[in-house]
Order: C-alpha cells, then sequence, then structure tokens
C-alpha cells in the first residue's frame, strides 16, 4: 500500500500532537541540538560566501542538467558501470527486477537513501521474495518498528531512548537498561552477518560529479562504505538534480551539507564511487549500477519559480529550525519529504492536488530560509504554491474568500480605514473564541489589547 497521504496532514498532525505527546519532547530536543551545531559549524567558516556559492554551482548544474548528465553517464560507462535512465518509480523498480532475477538476489543491505524511501524499494524488494535490511541506525530502529522516517538526516528522531531501549530488549535480547553504545553494539552485531551474506547493496548519492562519474556518499557510520563495497552488486538510485559539474566541486559540497546537517566539518565517511572493483582491487562489487531517476523532477523543474527547490542537497537544518515541525516530526506530513523542504518539493513531485495542505504547514517566519546552504528560497517558494492553490481552486474556500475580501479592503484607503476601526473596537475575547481556527488560537492565548490610536491615525499625525 502506497505511503502517500499529505492530503491528512491535519488530521495527522492533530492525532500526534494529542496521543503521543512524547514524539514533541523527542523532536524538539533533537532538532535543537541539531541546529545549535550547525549554527556552530557555520559560524566557523565564512558561511555566506559558501553559500553563495553552493547555490550557483547546483543552480548552474540544472541548468545545464542534459550536458552534465550525459557527460556523467559517458565516465560512468568509460570506467565499467551500468547506467540506467529512470522516468519513473516504476522504471527505476523495474531495474531492480532485472537484477534480481539474473542474480537470484535473496537479500539485500541498504545505506540511507530519501530517494529510495520515495520509490518505496524496501516494499518492492519484498514483493520480489528479498529480504530489505536497513543498516544506518536510525533506518535499522524504524524498520524494526514498520515506520518510515521522521527526519531527512536523523530517521529515528522521533523516538525516545526509552522507546530503543524496549524495542531493541524485545528483538535483539539487550537489557532494558542499555545505554546507548551497547544499543549501537548489538545493532552492529546483527548488522555484520547481513552485510556479510547480502546479494545486493543498494544506496543513493548525495551528489554524482559529471566530469569524473563520481559518485559521493556522506555518512557517518560506515554502514553505507560497506553496503557499497561488500554484496557482489551495487544499486544507487540518484536523483537528476544530483548531478554537479566537477569533481573538485565535491569538497565544498561535503562540507558544507555536512555542517548544515549535524555540525560536523565533513561527515565521517566519504565515498566517491568511481565503478564496480577493478582487477587489481581486494573489494568493490563485481557490477556498479547507477540509477538516474527522474520521477516527476523534469516537471518541478519546468516550474518558472519552484525549480529553485531541486537544489536540495537533503540536510535537513529547514526541519531543525522549523517550529512547524518541531511540533510533530516528518510523519504527519504523509511523504517521504517533511519539513519546508517536503512542503516544497512534494507538490512539485506528487503534483500540488495531491500536496495539499503542505505549503500550508508553515507560519511563514522564514527562519527555513536563512539556514538553507544552498540558498533555496523557501518561504517564497511555499508562498508560491499557495497562490498557486488559489489560483487552481485548491485553497479552502474560506481562506480564498478571506484574502479577496483583504485584497479588496487593502486596496481601497477608505475601506481599509473603517475596517480597521472596526476591528479595533472589536470584543476579541468574546467574538474570537467562538470563530474557527481563531477560536483554538484564543484558546490558549490572549490577544493583544488594541492601541489606544490605530497606526494610521499615529501616521497622519506624524510619527517617524
Ligand atoms: S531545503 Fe535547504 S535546508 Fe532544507 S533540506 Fe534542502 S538543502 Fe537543507
Amino acid at each position: 500500500m502506497s505511503r502517500v497521504n499529505p492530503g491528512g496532514y491535519r488530521e495527522a498532525a492533530a492525532a500526534t500532537l494529542r496521543d503521543e505527546p512524547d514524539v514533541r519532547d523527542s523532536v524538539g530536543s533533537a532538532t535543537r541540538t541539531f541546529d545549535a551545531h550547525r549554527r556552530t559549524a557555520y559560524g566557523a567558516i565564512d558561511v555566506e560566501r559558501w553559500r553563495d556559492w553552493a547555490r550557483d554551482v547546483k543552480s548552474h548544474a540544472l541548468t545545464h542538467l542534459d550536458d552534465y548528465l550525459e557527460q556523467a553517464e559517458r565516465a560512468l560507462l568509460d570506467r565499467g558501470a551500468q547506467v540506467h535512465w529512470a522516468e519513473t518509480a516504476a522504471d527505476a523498480l523495474g531495474v531492480l527486477d532485472a537484477i534480481v532475477e539474473r542474480r537470484g538476489v535473496r537479500s539485500a543491505v541498504k545505506g540511507k537513501s530519501m530517494l529510495s524511501e520515495e520509490l518505496e524499494v524496501n516494499a518492492h524488494l519484498e514483493r520480489l521474495g528479498v529480504r530489505p535490511v536497513e543498516t544506518d541506525l536510525g533506518e535499522y530502529i524504524i524498520q524494526l518498528l514498520g515506520e518510515p522516517p521522521s527526519h531527512i538526516v536523523g530517521p529515528a528522531i522521533h523516538k525516545s531512548l526509552e522507546d530503543c531501549r524496549r524495542l531493541f530488549h524485545d528483538r535483539l535480547g539487550t537489557p532494558l537498561s542499555a545505554e546507548p553504545d551497547e544499543l549501537a553494539a548489538a545493532a552492529r552485531h546483527a548488522l555484520r552477518a547481513e552485510f556479510l551474506a547480502a546479494d545486493l547493496g543498494i544506496s543513493g548519492g548525495n551528489f554524482l560529479a559529471a566530469d569524473t562519474g563520481t559518485l559521493a556518499l556522506i555518512e557517518n557510520e560506515g554502514n553505507i562504505r560497506l553496503s557499497t563495497s561488500l554484496p557482489p552488486v551495487h544499486v544507487a538510485f540518484v536523483g537528476i538534480e544530483k548531478v554537479v559539474p566537477r569533481f573538485t566541486d565535491l569538497a565544498g559540497l561535503l562540507q558544507l551539507t555536512a555542517r548544515a546537517a549535524t555540525g560536523q566539518p565533513i561527515g565521517n565517511f566519504v565515498s566517491l564511487i568511481q565503478g564496480p572493483r577493478r582487477s587489481d582491487e581486494v573489494d568493490g562489487p563485481e557490477e556498479f549500477h547507477v540509477v538516474l531517476v527522474d520521477n516527476g523532477r523534469t516537471t518541478l523543474f519546468a516550474d518558472d519559480i519552484a525549480w529553485e527547490a531541486l537544489r536540495c542537497v537533503r540536510c535537513g537544518a529547514c526541519l531543525n529550525i522549523c517550529p512547524v515541525y518541531r511540533q510533530t516530526g516528518g510523519h504527519a506530513y504523509g511523504w517521504t519529504y517533511s519539513g519546508p523542504i517536503g512542503s516544497i518539493i512534494s507538490p512539485g513531485l506528487l503534483g500540488l492536488e495531491e500536496a495539499m495542505p503542505l505549503p500550508n504547514a508553515s507560519s511563514l517566519c522564514g527562519a527555513c530560509t536563512d539556514v538553507c546552504p544552498v540558498r533555496i528560497p523557501i518561504h517564497e517558494l511555499l508562498h508560491h504554491w499557495r497562490e498557486e492553490a488559489v489560483a487552481e481552486g485548491l485553497a479552502p474556500r474560506g481562506e480564498a474568500f478571506g484574502s479577496r475580501l483583504y485584497a479588496a479592503m487593502a486596496t481601497r484607503p477608505g475601506a481599509f480605514r473603517a475596517g480597521g476601526g472596526l476591528l479595533r473596537h472589536t470584543p476579541w475575547p468574546w467574538i474570537g473564541r467562538s470563530l474557527p481556527v481563531l477560536g483554538g488560537w484564543l484558546q490558549e492565548r490572549a490577544a493583544p489589547k488594541p492601541s489606544r490610536k490605530s497606526f494610521l491615525k499615529l501616521w497622519d499625525e506624524g510619527i517617524e
């Protein structure tokens, strides 16, 4: 069954807040920690220059996408890789079908990959009779729980240490008092056998350098390195937007991504993969497949405004700072990508109708834009999708009516003054509590008292 359900956002968010109060604590605490580390790591470099540079590199690659993708393909083929072009999720999964059948694959180890979540690779492998095993610790936890990731970088961010202790006690036999190191050791022990037995390794790709055909992968646990080098076949699912022009671009992009994601100067492990094992190498797969996946990206690129979302390097910094995401974590968003990036990329990849109401899941405070390492104007893109929703008749009728009413008043000075006066003399605590949306807000908060004189009156009297 498909997990795509952004339309259920409001109900899912309300249910999380009502039924799972621990989620808000776990997510809030973890995202604040991530964000504090990011701030320190940004402060150690001339980050504004880095962000300008990263924006320009990614934008240049996106506006010359066909050239760089073909260049990357040639370089990969020259080094013995096999390249597949997948227009849709079904095309990408079809590549797996052929490999599984030809190689008799029974089990697969996976590195963390949001694209593989988007494609629902695990469910597909299970349908093929293949046992997929997530090897990133956070992904491993949520796979044991049968849940999707809640965060791009920290998939199990919504779980507390107590949750993990109970889970590992039940599934791996660790003591209920086990410390995090003991839990990690138990997972490592269980996964070691999986790495050695796997017929197939699956990864995503952080970047693909066109000039050398180098697939760059960044991680902290070493599990991606094992997943991509121990099994005899490695399949990398790579979104077409991940291509960058030069091998030398990787140095800056990998560092900036790590700083934005976890506050590290660079990830603990960086793998630069250029092909299958050569005759003089001791490890590496016999076959290396790169699946270049579109799955809606070309459609998103055709949007004159929203295309900038394709610069995303999936660092999760915008999730960590988002006051809305912090309340519920990622599951409420109903699809692979959550938080601010989910709210701007899902309408492009799924279609706006399917993705509503995600563009409204934001206060438009702009904090996400301030932290994005590739300068995606996230709050402007949220606004863009809201405008599109109104234009396509997808916005709630009351909201569209309210916007039209405000526009009509704001463009007529007399009406604006009269409306302002009326609002200033309205007994808000009494009326407000009975209104939809505003009523909920005022149950928890006192409406500020209007000032004695309106701003327009003060303006007329000559305030500076
Ligand atoms: S939109 Fe920017 S901040 Fe958010 S995940 Fe993507 S790159 Fe990171």
